[in-house]
């Protein structure tokens, strides 16, 4: 049964936008990464070899009733990466490609993304291998509740606290809490975070990545003196991070020509474009809870629905890839000239081959462990208010995740103009050091 469950699982794969061939995969991308930094700081063999990998790692198998009454085994992950600055922390994804080297990678990126920002906490990352949109919310409760029955020793509010990620909501997080407590017979609800408002949730969670987002490229914008107001845009993906990263943009003034997302039913890609600009609102009303857009009621509203790569040959000032790893790759990097910025909503979605051609054309690419980690830092203050058992107001929780990110945004931006160097290896500069003297002063290497 178990092998079964693989291997339907590893054909959708193939189906799908796995690593494609001649791609590293995100692993290879993360660790090349960590070695152009651990060369700059000069690490010790001891250091790289303990940051290289991850600290823990847990693989186990989910089986669940299925509402017809067959059983069917799903694959269950989580990888801690690194907890030397803080307990482990890291969203859950529902993915059918999830791969466990892209949760090692996704790993790996928490950690350099809380030491960027400051957060007393390290990195992890979790996955069920599976495909939700073919699942009734049922089942969806009965796998959530059996990745915790099987990690429920090794995470909790101390250790490990998860959170979501692609194709997992406050829904299922409290399904998560629900079952953590009831094993541990007592109420824990720091153990995870992006829950419901009202069940220990914070305001501002469910917006805080996108929201973060558009801050750190209003800050970006300022330091080339461009109006927002005269800014466009091309976004990959309208899930929970672009919906609300196009909504704040919008309110910022800035203007979204195109948006592409993965059409559930047909199985391949679309660019949506419409030539006087994309409403958010009036998109997300057409999109299903996996951010999937309606096609033929967009076409009703007057939207051109081009190929799923169109998105990228868009007359844009800033391209914002908010989908999934390895979206930007050498193949298409020769994306419209206009371009100046590209803005990494997603965990890892430029490769480094991509990042060349990018850099040898003067784009700018603000990295994702700066980028998105509005998300993290909301997950933070959620902890934080739930500790203190006192709530704040949603314009006070984005406040405050803007001013982590700004100030973060200005300390990379200093190191990368100081050293010339990129905003991806300032940041990793910043982050693999906070990281690596945490393990030194506990004694570790
Ligand atoms: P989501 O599941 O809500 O949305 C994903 C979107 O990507 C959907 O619209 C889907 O249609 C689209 N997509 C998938 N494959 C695509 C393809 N090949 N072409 C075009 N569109 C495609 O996920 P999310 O929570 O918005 O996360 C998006 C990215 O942001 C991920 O890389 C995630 O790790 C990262 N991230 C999320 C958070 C968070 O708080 N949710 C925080 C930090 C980083």
């Amino acid at each position: 049964m178990l092998e079964e469950s693989v291997v339907k699982n590893s054909t959708a794969i193939l189906e799908h936008h796995g690593t494609a061939p001649g791609l590293h995969s995100a692993l290879e991308e993360a660790r090349g990464q960590f070695d152009v930094a651990a060369d700059q700081l000069q690490l010790d063999a001891a250091t790289r070899t303990l940051l290289r990998s991850p600290m823990r790692e847990h693989h186990f198998a989910i089986p669940i009733r299925r509402d017809d009454g067959s059983s069917e085994i799903f694959r269950g992950l989580r990888v801690q990466h690194n907890n030397a600055l803080g307990p482990f922390k890291g969203g859950i994804r529902f993915h059918p490609d999830s791969t466990t080297d892209e949760v090692r990678a996704l790993a790996m990126w928490m950690t350099w993304k809380c030491a960027l920002i400051e957060l007393p906490l390290g990195g992890a990352k979790g996955s069920i291998v599976c495909d939700p949109r073919s699942l009734s919310l049922g089942e969806q409760e009965r796998l959530c509740r059996g990745w915790v029955r099987q990690m429920a020793r090794a995470v909790g509010p101390e250790s490990d606290m998860p959170a979501p990620d692609v194709m997992t909501s406050a829904q299922h997080m409290l399904w998560m809490l629900d079952e953590f407590e009831t094993i541990h017979g007592a109420k824990a609800p720091a153990f995870i975070t992006g829950k419901p408002v009202g069940m220990g949730g914070s305001h501002g969670r469910t917006e805080a990545t996108g929201y973060g987002v558009i801050a750190v490229l209003r800050e970006a914008l300022k330091q080339l003196d461009v109006d927002p107001r005269s800014t466009t845009v091309s976004i990959q993906g309208f899930g929970n991070v672009a919906q609300h990263a196009a909504r704040r943009f919008v309110e910022m003034g800035g203007k979204i020509l195109a948006i592409a997302s993965w059409h559930t039913e047909d199985r391949r890609a679309y660019t949506y474009r419409h030539l006087s600009g994309v409403d958010p609102d009036e998109l997300a009303g057409i999109t299903d809870r996996f951010g999937s857009i309606d096609v033929d009621r967009a076409a009703d509203l007057g939207y051109e629905v081009l190929p799923g790569s169109a998105w990228l040959q868009q007359p844009v000032d800033v391209l914002i890839p908010a989908a999934l790893e390895n979206q930007l790759t050498a193949d298409n990097a020769d994306v419209h000239p206009q371009v100046k910025l590209v803005v990494e909503a997603a965990n890892g979605p430029t490769t480094s081959d991509a990042a060349a051609v990018f850099a040898e054309r003067g784009i700018v690419v603000i990295p994702d462990v700066l980028a998105n980690a509005g998300g993290v830092t909301c997950s933070y203050f959620e902890q934080v208010q739930g500790n203190t058992n006192s709530y704040w107001g949603r314009d006070e929780v984005l406040r405050k995740v803007d001013a982590w990110l700004t100030s973060a945004f200005a300390a990379v931006t200093d190191m990368a103009e100081r050293k010339q160097i990129s905003l991806r290896e300032a940041s990793y500069l910043i982050a693999v050091d906070r990281v690596a003297h945490a393990c030194r002063q506990r004694g570790w290497v």
